[in-house]
């Protein structure tokens, strides 16, 4: 066995953050940097006053808005470990991205805000990880601010989100009277200070032992009283830490902290790194395919297009699953039963792109893509032939009826509106009963919807005029061989397939939902379709 291998595989972490807008993210992800020694070469993740788009600002769209609309992959090393930050798009508009992102990833980092709880943008990305029962770590920011009761916020997300939670440490008070966190294990208290010059330097912190006289004063009697009744309580109203647990996905361990002052940061990164695993094995169609004995093979998660106007090409990103990727290397292309070569291998890191000769299991590279790639597809070498598990599709939320302006241009129409809906960025489907004329779109966030218009303008030269249609909620039926023509109480239902012929239905709330389960006994609506 390769020692090298075997250890670059063994210091990978490949995680991704995910949040409700504006919980903080962005600015969790520059700090990480900051301890890697990235940001200095790097700049800001996306620099919150000057410009917000800095990572992957690849369309015109992205500038006017200043929202990053794809995501992009970070890398940097950290006390001996190589870590991978899957950013996903933080828009509430872009989450279909984000949900793929997250089968990408090993584990991930659930950012709170401590005013707020969990939001709604959280349960949705949460229940993606619940399903793949990957580690999901949360960090509860802003504590600077007025935060709510820890109790309660532990509970929110007990209940909110099923799953249990265990505090590694504890916040002493909130907002202005913010004193600092005390680590339960160490019983070590990291003392709070703000920095006023918004984060750049890590600010200075003075760490005291629960016991220290000192800590009593800084904190002042009556927050001192409180806090210690608080961490008596704690041992019994919460769970107590059991790795095995967290590896499951059944326990989340908690940190608190401040992204903005950079505190929290550090130690949270240590237990993070601590507690999640390299690279594991991952299901094929031939079993569980082992990282480091196993040759190069990768699954594409995501695939965008036009990066570069001037060449209007496509980048497929793929998970590194096992072994190592070699520049130049020849793979086996599952989908098309061909042998390829992978050219162009790149690796984002903030603003940069480069050309990578090497990367292991645990890394995601770009390569260009000549429209062979679809999201899903498999690659691998040393003569293998299985398939990864498919990435499902997931429910749009939004849907809109496409009227073409210009109907000259039939054809660029359907090929740009299929290329785009194999990107992944849009869903379409069809009336039940009618053919291709009747095309509608879905979408996960509403900004689609312009990204499309956009690019079958720019990309294709096709005027569309979208007409919202009033749904909310697909549900792929389960059996596809039900006629679903002869379902019950479907009068607000709308019946549409998609491109494969699979029937689904279009529901106004989930009130209609239950009425038709309800009404059609054996009926199974599925709200994810795996591939
Ligand atoms: P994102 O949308 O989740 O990426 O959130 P951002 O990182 O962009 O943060 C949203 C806003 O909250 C920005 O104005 C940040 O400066 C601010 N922010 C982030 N972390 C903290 C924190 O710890 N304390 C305070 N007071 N503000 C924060």
């Amino acid at each position: 066995m390769d020692d090298k291998l075997r250890e670059e595989i063994n210091r990978r972490r490949t995680f991704a953050i995910i949040s409700h807008p504006d919980a903080g993210k962005t600015t969790l992800t520059e700090k990480f940097l900051l301890f890697g020694g990235a940001i200095n070469t790097a700049g800001s993740v996306k620099g919150k006053a000057n410009s917000k788009y800095a990572v992957s600002d690849w369309m015109d769209i992205e500038k006017e808005r200043g929202i990053s609309v794809t995501s992009s992959v970070l890398q940097f090393n950290y006390d001996g470990y190589c870590i991978n930050i899957l950013d996903t798009p933080g828009h509430q508009d872009f989450s279909e991205d984000t949900y793929r992102t997250l089968m990408a990833a090993d584990s991930a980092v659930m950012v709170i805000d401590a005013s707020k709880g969990v939001e709604a943008q959280t349960i949705k990305l949460f229940k993606v990880c619940v399903m793949r029962h990957i580690p999901i770590f949360t960090f509860i920011n802003k504590m600077d601010r007025d935060a709510r009761d820890t109790f309660e916020l532990l509970d929110d997300i007990e209940t909110v989100l099923g799953i249990k939670t265990c505090p590694v440490n504890w916040p002493i008070g909130s907002g202005k009277e913010f004193k600092g966190v005390y680590d339960r294990k160490t019983k070590i208290v990291s003392t709070f200070q703000a920095i006023s010059t918004g984060g750049a330097k890590k600010a200075e912190e003075t760490d005291y032992h629960i016991d220290d006289e000192a800590l009593k004063e800084l904190v002042g009697p009556y927050l001192f009283d409180q806090f210690n009744e608080e961490i008596e309580l704690i041992d019994g109203a919460t769970e107590e830490m059991d790795i095995e647990k967290v590896r499951a996905g059944e326990l989340s361990p908690v940190f608190f902290g401040s992204a903005l002052n950079t505190f929290g940061i550090e130690q949270f990164l240590n237990y993070f790194l601590k507690m999640t695993t390299p690279p594991l094995g991952r299901n094929s169609s031939e079993g569980i395919i082992d990282p480091v004995t196993e040759p190069f093979s990768a699954f594409v998660f995501k695939i965008q297009a036009n990066m570069n106007k001037a060449h209007r090409d496509r980048i497929a990103f793929m998970r590194i699953c096992s072994g190592k990727f070699e520049a130049g290397m020849e793979v086996y292309h599952a989908a098309s039963k061909r042998k390829i070569k992978l050219s162009q291998p790149q690796q984002l890191m903030a603003q940069d792109r480069k050309i990578v000769d090497e990367a292991y299991a645990g890394d995601v590279i770009g390569v260009f893509d000549p429209d062979l790639f679809s999201i899903g597809d498999t690659l691998t070498t040393g003569g293998k032939k299985f398939e990864y598990e498919g990435i499902p599709t997931f429910a749009p939320e939004h849907f809109c009826r496409v009227v073409q302006l210009n109907s000259m241009k039939r054809k660029q129409f359907v090929k740009g509106v299929t290329q785009i809906a194999q990107e992944g960025a849009i869903q379409i489907f069809q009336e039940y009963t009618a053919g291709l004329s009747e095309i509608i779109v879905g979408v996960v966030g509403v900004l689609q919807f312009d990204v499309l218009k956009y690019r079958l303008e720019n990309e294709y030269g096709c005027e569309i005029r979208l007409e919202p249609i009033p749904y909310n909620y697909i549900r792929w039926v389960k059996d596809p061989t039900i006629d679903v023509t002869k379902l019950k109480r479907v009068s607000d239902v709308k019946k549409v397939k998609d491109m494969k012929g699979n029937p689904l239905l279009l529901f106004a709330n989930e009130w209609v939902i239950d009425q038709v389960l309800q009404h059609n006994e054996g009926l199974e609506l599925e709200e994810f379709r795996k591939n």
